[in-house]
């Protein structure tokens, strides 16, 4: 009698709180909504950036700020550590041996050993010691350095198997990086020491990228855009984290389609054309998509200079006022009065409109230019809204800032997508002068919205969101006739028509169920129809059923 021993069941393993799968009956949207982003930025001369999706933390700290609640509180951070030291391994050899190592000059001596010199150090992962194997040659202390910045190349291909005295085949020392000289080859003799110890250091702390401004500026600086004297305009698509609380409309890890145009100011970065450019793309990417009800709200928040004089009249209006706002509104009252006017406290919502407007405080030139950004969307009959209270309360942000709002589909999260203009950014990222504007469209409401308008639109009409068929699907009756199916479904493909193929096992009802749900056509084949290559093919929108020759397939399924 065999006992019946049940396995316990296993958690099952879930995607994290916040972010996403996106299955095949999604992505084809997402698709349509990134290729007409594509196809419509290349019109506007934009090309794409694609940059890393974790960045030094310095960069956000710096680019986004540290007073925002995404620099503060929302990114996902943590120690890139696991960087070999040559410094610790040094000191820690030298106290290893103090009494026995012999430095003369810049060459290393170990015991035992008769003018020759330490070549190579192996680092065990298993047991984090290093050990030092003998070469018979000399080695100056600059030699053995570069040897340890191989090893820390070599280590990348771990496990390095390493035994007593033996050829370390893994090792690989790149010609060229160890610049050794020929008595000096890599020929072991024999493990003489062991060290054990931890020889790694944290050298830099990374984020997953919150949004993406700062990351295509740093390659902005990085790669010298900037000395070609031409104007960038660079877009990307990607993913963003944030540790936010998720709810509708908001993710840990969402997608943003957003575009910069940077340059130096001679290549035009400042104009207000530029900014107008940018609002009129928006909106005829919003309407290209079929997005009905967007809202742009503008607003302009002067130079640097115009928000020092606004910001201390800020502050002096919210002095008196301060104790009966919120306490994050308090906070920011002394910390960054612009972003008491980004609060959504309902509460706090009459005494905030009463605060001083900056459109009130903008210098001449910053009018100007926000007058011409407006002549220019009214010229392009592209509608907008003022809003006094739209601003970032980031520090480089500067003049034009927007937002698009959408009424259905998003709910409190109704922002779509958000911008502006920051002239001082590549400055604060230590790079040249170079203005800019930019935006991001939130990708996830972007869909949400479509999907909501969709499925309003078939409640009205009372159609069924379309959904779309493969060209063919493939029965073979019988196992006997599942390679031929392969064969006629390859043929197909490589004709261009999608094509799904069953089983021989399965029952014919099944196969019709199946191809039913999938797709246009049922193309039979059993051995009668493999021996002639007439065919018999069932339309399922109209429930005919053909035979036909092989031949004429191609031009059926077209029909
Ligand atoms: P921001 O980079 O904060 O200006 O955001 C630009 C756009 O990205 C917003 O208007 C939203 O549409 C979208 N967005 C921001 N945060 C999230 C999030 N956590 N989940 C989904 N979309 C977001």
């Amino acid at each position: 009698m065999t006992e019946n021993k049940k396995t316990p069941a296993r958690p099952t393993l879930k995607a994290v709180r916040g972010t996403r799968d996106l299955l095949p009956d999604q992505t084809p949207l997402w698709n349509h909504v990134e290729a007409t982003a594509r196809a419509l930025f290349a019109r506007y001369g934009f090309g794409e950036i694609r940059t890393p999706i974790f960045e030094t933390t310095e960069l956000f700290a710096r680019g986004v700020g540290e007073e925002t609640d995404i620099v503060s509180k929302e990114m996902f951070t943590w120690e890139d550590g696991e960087r070999f030291s040559e410094k610790k391994l040094i000191e820690a050899w030298r106290s290893a041996n103090a009494d026995q190592v012999h430095f003369q000059g810049e060459e290393v001596k170990l015991p035992g050993m008769k003018g020759a010199g330490v070549d190579l150090i192996v680092y065990r992962k298993a047991t984090n010691t290093l050990e030092f194997v003998e070469f018979k040659s000399k080695a100056t202390l600059e030699a053995m350095h570069q040897l340890v910045a191989n090893i820390e190349l070599a280590r990348s291909s771990d496990p390095v198997n390493y035994g007593r005295g033996k050829v370390i085949p893994r090792l690989v020392v790149p010609a060229g990086r160890a610049r050794i000289s020929s008595s000096s080859q890599l020929t072991p003799g024999g493990v003489i020491e062991e060290i054990a110890g931890d020889f790694f250091e944290t050298t830099q702390s990374v984020t997953l990228r919150p949004e993406s401004t700062a990351g295509v500026v740093r390659a902005y600086i990085e790669h010298k855009l900037g000395e070609t004297g031409q104007l960038q305009k660079l877009y990307y698509i990607g993913p963003q984290f944030r540790r936010e609380r998720p709810q509708r409309g908001r993710y840990r890890q969402f997608w943003q389609i957003g575009a910069e145009v940077i340059g130096p100011q001679s290549s035009g970065s400042e104009s207000p054309l530029r900014d107008a450019e940018i609002l009129e793309m928006l909106a005829s990417f919003l309407d290209e998509l079929g997005i009905r009800d967007w809202r742009l709200e503008l607003n302009s928040v002067g130079s640097s200079e115009d928000r020092v004089r606004y910001n201390a009249a800020l502050r002096e209006a919210l002095q008196p006022i301060k104790h009966q706002l919120c306490e994050d509104n308090q906070r920011r009252a002394d910390t960054n009065p612009l972003r008491v006017l980004d609060s959504k406290d309902e509460a706090d919502q009459d005494l905030i409109n009463a605060l001083p407007k900056i459109a009130d405080y903008l210098g001449p030139e910053s009018k100007a230019h926000f007058d011409q950004v407006l002549a220019a969307l009214d010229a392009c009959n592209v509608p907008y809204h003022l809003n006094p209270r739209l601003v970032r309360g980031l520090d480089y942000y500067t003049r034009t800032t927007f937002e698009f709002t959408v009424t259905t589909g998003l709910g409190t999260q109704n922002a779509l997508l958000g911008g502006g203009r920051y002239d001082g950014l590549s400055e604060m990222l230590g790079g040249p002068k170079a203005p800019g504007i930019g935006f991001a469209i939130g990708e996830d409401r972007l869909i949400l919205t479509l999907q909501a308008q969709a499925e309003a639109d078939a409640a009205t009409s009372g159609a069924p969101i379309a959904s779309t068929r493969l060209d063919a699907y493939i029965a073979p009756l019988t196992p006997t006739q599942n390679p031929a199916a392969l064969a006629l479904a390859r043929e197909l493909r490589t004709a261009g028509f999608s094509v799904e193929v069953g089983d021989g096992t399965f029952k014919l009802r099944k196969s019709f169920d199946i191809a039913d749900t999938l797709a246009r056509h049922i193309i039979l084949l059993g051995e009668d129809e493999v021996a002639t290559n007439i065919l018999t093919v069932k339309t399922f929108a109209t429930g005919e059923q053909i035979k036909l020759p092989r031949t004429e397939l191609a031009k059926h399924l077209s029909s």
